[in-house]
């Protein structure tokens, strides 16, 4: 009999609650069973999800690393192009029915749409005698485990945290890894030679990169499981240490840049947790390195907005977590927003950060918080016109966490910024990016402001700074930042709890 794993954003064989369940119980059906891996590609699911055309080429860069790390398990990966994504529930069934197949397993989304689909498979599994085994592995912990003292979900980052690591600590095997599949045997494999090797699809047009945002984007994310542990063991071996010092500073390259991997899932958050606790000399997720311990708790936050998302799933319904700020009468200019899209704010900390974005397919988390602030704040536009903007452009994009920043940085969210609290770009620059680094290398036309000349806010600065800025044609502010403080105070403070 065959076993299949449906993978979906958990593409990697090592520490796969899924996969690992598949085998092991391939394993205890005995001889003769083994198996077998499905990937099925829906464009209209991309196209609903936003992903943007840097993810799909990622997610078929890693799909293909999977491919041949299955392979070496004598694993066969089918993969399929199932164009509407409502069909894709009755293929798993059909195809798991070809292969005269008892058991699906999988690992859980946790979105609306995903969850329903899953229910109904399994239900229509069933009615073709086939058990369907949906597993929790996409958070440390599963969503619904944390309870305030009251028996509630927590709506506040720090008091989850601590229930978080306390739970962790009570229950060590969360964090133990999953043991890969064995070899499947070599009848097996033979039966089903024919799904070995199923060509990797081609991104539909709409999801295409051109050929030379491929090669860049290749070159920067290195796609697949291995590709993501060698990056996480290089972070911990040389960055985690310091982390707590300089994560905030984007020109310095020193946060771990594994969010691709775990939004494609190449890597579990719960591997990435697990090796860091184990570099702490505490052995612990708190106490010991600070660096490490302030590193953990960035991954936890993957888990804090997932939990929310389920216990709120209106989430995911494009509402504000608060309801009461549904109402925020924004300004939503076109312009504007084109303007902040392609970095041409006249704020040069926003136009370089917009600028990376389109360049690398990711930003620093400083500065997300820092754009997404002057989108929702400055600018008064809706915060979900940037977040999808996100969505479309992130290589790591990932609904939970990309919907909890906006809500963080608009204040509509939960545990968020409060409203009053307006960032100033100029001063985050210049905490963020003293020297101007960052600055240069994404606005080539203030790259000859001369070092020590105010690069930060050059038509305010005058002298050398207005000078370039000036001759290269740098737009001026958009808008006036007292002036854009004191508009944002009055709307937030008119349409909250507006009806
Ligand atoms: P590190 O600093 O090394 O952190 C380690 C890991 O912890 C990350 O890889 C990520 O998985 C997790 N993490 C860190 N910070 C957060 C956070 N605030 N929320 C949730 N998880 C976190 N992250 C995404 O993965 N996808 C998104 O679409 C996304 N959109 C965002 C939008 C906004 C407006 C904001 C403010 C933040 C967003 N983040 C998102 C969170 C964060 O910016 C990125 O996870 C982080 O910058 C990734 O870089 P890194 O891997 O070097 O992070």
């Amino acid at each position: 009999d065959a076993v299949v794993h449906w993978f979906k954003r958990d593409l990697r064989v090592r520490d796969n609650t899924g996969l690992s369940m598949a085998g092991k119980l391939a394993e205890e059906l005995g001889r003769g069973n083994g198996v077998i891996g499905l990937w099925i590609l829906s464009p209209q699911d991309w196209e609903a999800h936003l992903v943007s055309p840097a993810k799909c080429d990622f997610e078929l860069r890693s799909v293909a690393v999977l491919g041949q790390e299955l392979a070496e398990l004598g694993i066969p990966l089918h993969i399929e192009v199932v164009e509407k994504r409502r069909d894709v529930p009755r293929r798993v069934v059909d195809l798991a029915k070809e292969w005269g197949a008892k058991n699906v397993f999988c690992n859980l989304e946790y979105e609306v749409d995903e969850l329903r689909r899953e229910e109904r498979m399994v239900r229509m599994l069933l009615e073709e005698g086939i058990a369907f085994h949906p597993q929790h592995d996409d958070c440390v912990i599963a969503p619904g485990s944390l309870k305030t003292g009251a028996g509630k979900q927590y709506a506040v980052y720090s008091p989850w945290f601590r229930a978080w690591v306390a739970h962790l600590h009570a229950h060590p095997h969360l964090l133990q890894e999953r043991p890969m599949p064995d070899k499947n045997p070599a009848g097996f494999r033979e039966k089903c030679a024919h799904l070995f090797d199923t060509p990797i699809p081609k991104a539909p047009e709409s999801k295409s990169l051109s050929a030379e945002d491929k090669q860049r984007l290749t070159a920067l994310w290195p796609a697949g499981e291995i590709a993501a542990l060698e990056r996480l063991e290089r972070f911990l071996t040389e960055k985690v240490g310091r982390y707590a010092a300089t994560r905030n500073f984007p020109a310095e390259n020193t946060t771990a840049r594994v969010s691709v991997h775990h939004a494609a899932g190449t890597l579990a958050a719960r591997t990435s947790v697990r090796l860091a606790r184990d570099v702490n000399s505490t052995k612990k997720l708190d106490g010991g390195n600070e660096g490490i311990k302030s590193w953990i708790s960035e991954v936890a936050w993957r888990d804090f907005y997932r939990h929310v998302l389920v216990h709120w799933p209106y989430v995911c319904m494009n509402k504000p977590f608060k309801y009461e700020y549904t109402h925020i009468p924004w300004e939503n200019s076109p312009t504007h927003f084109s303007l902040w899209t392609r970095g041409l704010t006249g704020y040069p900390i926003i136009d370089a950060s917009m600028r990376c974005l389109r360049s690398t397919s990711y930003l620093h988390n400083r500065l997300r918080m820092v754009v997404a602030s002057f989108l929702a704040k400055h600018l008064l536009l809706d915060w979900r016109l940037g977040e999808q903007y996100f969505m479309t452009h992130l290589i790591d994009g990932d609904f939970s966490s990309n919907s909890g920043g906006w809500g963080f940085a608009s204040s509509a969210g939960v545990d968020p910024q409060p409203y009053f609290r307006v960032f100033n770009p100029w001063l985050q620059s210049r905490k963020f990016d003293a020297e101007g680094v960052f600055i240069r290398e994404w606005v080539e036309e203030l790259r000859d402001v001369p070092v020590g000349e105010d690069v930060h806010d050059p038509y305010g600065a005058g002298g050398e700074a207005e000078k370039v800025a000036r001759r290269n044609g740098y737009p001026r502010p958009v808008v006036e930042h007292r002036f854009a403080r004191e508009r944002c105070l009055g709307r937030y403070k008119a349409g909250i709890g507006r009806e």
